[in-house]
């Protein structure tokens, strides 16, 4: 007979099983063993290229284009999918990779991923991952996110849950506006003002006040000012950050090149503005160096190489008393939705990404008034459309 103690842990399973859109026997099963067959289940990597179309033609101060290159992964455990993403903007084909690149790393990894048997593991598996190649991030970011899905959804629990993490406590997203003709910055604008609460704004390109008296034609609404290293020389960069600070700018990302640090340095510390590195992080390890040179980083889970190390991150940052923001590459809901998970934790992010493209395959993470809304799904919860 079962006892009424065990008969309320069954129902609060099944509860919060049903609750989650789980099937309560996997929360209910040992991971190592199929529950049907008897047979230990392996992971199986899944991959395939898929190019992401962009709405609009994006341009930052060196560059601009139409679509952006991708590659999507599954990894499948048990009757179980997760899904990961590598999303690799071609300016940063040193760090990310390059479809090619991606694909035979994720090649590599498929001969190998069978052979660890606990999918909860992430430290070992990730660490191993990490250690066949240098670079490719973007593609360790994709086996990380699936891994984490996966994880997730064993547990029946979403990632901002299982990091103790408050969903009402997200930030609003920004939304970039890139570089463009005047007519545009403000056909763009008038566009969003409405769907946003704060704005992101490319600068560096030449025309910076113009671009930001363009927007304060139609907007009082906050900005974020990103230079992407566009600003040489640091006297005229401060003042410029002095008078954005009076057009109620509220914080700028790497204003000079990414290894001009003892000017970076300079800046901040004269800076009205938090200084946030973008261009000059990139993984866990860079971070004790930028103590000083920073108010904060912008973590982006495509160039860090994905969801755990991004924690870790967070977590030194926070240590290092230094501020964090979220960005990411135009990439689907689906690194975007692993992202947020995060979000709760930050002072600003900047996931935009899913909005900017037109073929997007996830419903996941939704911007509701301006605020980025996190679905009680489990894992980084996203659905296929
Ligand atoms: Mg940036």
């Amino acid at each position: 007979m079962q006892t009424r103690r065990n008969f309320l842990k069954t129902a609060a399973l099944a509860t919060f099983c049903l609750g989650t859109g789980f099937p309560s026997s996997h929360a209910i099963s040992r991971y190592n063993v199929n529950t049907k067959t008897g047979a230990a289940p392996r992971m199986r990597l899944r991959f395939f290229p898929y190019e992401l179309k962009l709405r609009h033609v994006f341009t930052v101060a060196t560059y601009s284009r139409s679509t952006t290159p991708d590659v999507q992964v599954e990894i499948d455990y048990d009757g179980i999918t997760g899904y990961g993403e590598a999303a690799m903007p071609p300016y940063l084909q040193k760090e990310l990779g390059t479809v090619e690149s991606i694909t035979a790393f994720l090649r590599q990894v498929q001969g190998k991923i069978g052979d660890f048997s606990d999918p909860f593991q992430l430290e070992d598996i990730l660490a191993y991952i990490d250690r066949l190649s240098e670079g490719n991030a973007a593609a360790k970011a994709a086996i990380d996110i699936a891994l984490h899905d996966l994880v997730g959804k064993l547990l029946g629990a979403p990632w901002f849950r299982i990091w103790g993490l408050d969903k009402e406590k997200t930030p609003s997203t920004t939304y970039t506006i890139g570089i463009d003709t005047p007519d545009m910055v403000r056909r763009k604008t008038e566009e969003c003002a409405d769907r946003f609460n704060i704005l992101k704004v490319k600068l560096g390109g030449g025309n910076d006040r113009e671009m930001i008296e363009t927007i304060r034609s139609v907007t009082t609404l906050p900005i974020a000012v990103d230079a992407n290293q566009g600003w040489t020389d640091r006297r005229r960069a401060l003042d410029e950050i002095c008078w954005l600070k009076e057009q109620g700018i509220v914080m700028v990302e790497q204003p000079m090149p990414k290894e001009r640090l003892d000017d970076i340095a300079w800046i901040t510390q004269q800076s009205p503005l938090p200084i946030f590195a973008d261009e000059s992080v990139q993984r866990l390890k860079d971070i004790p160096g930028l103590k000083g040179a920073f108010t904060g980083i912008n973590i982006k889970l495509m160039k860090c190489t994905g969801m755990r190390e991004a924690w870790k991150m967070l977590t030194l940052a926070r240590a290092l008393d230094m501020k964090v923001m979220l960005g990411c590459m135009t990439e689907t809901s689906c690194a975007i939705s692993a992202a947020a998970q995060l979000s709760p934790a930050v002072d600003f992010a900047d996931l935009d990404g899913s909005l900017l493209i037109a073929n997007d395959r996830f419903w996941g993470m939704t911007v509701v008034d301006g605020k980025i809304t996190l679905p009680d799904r489990p894992g980084i919860g996203v659905e296929l459309l």
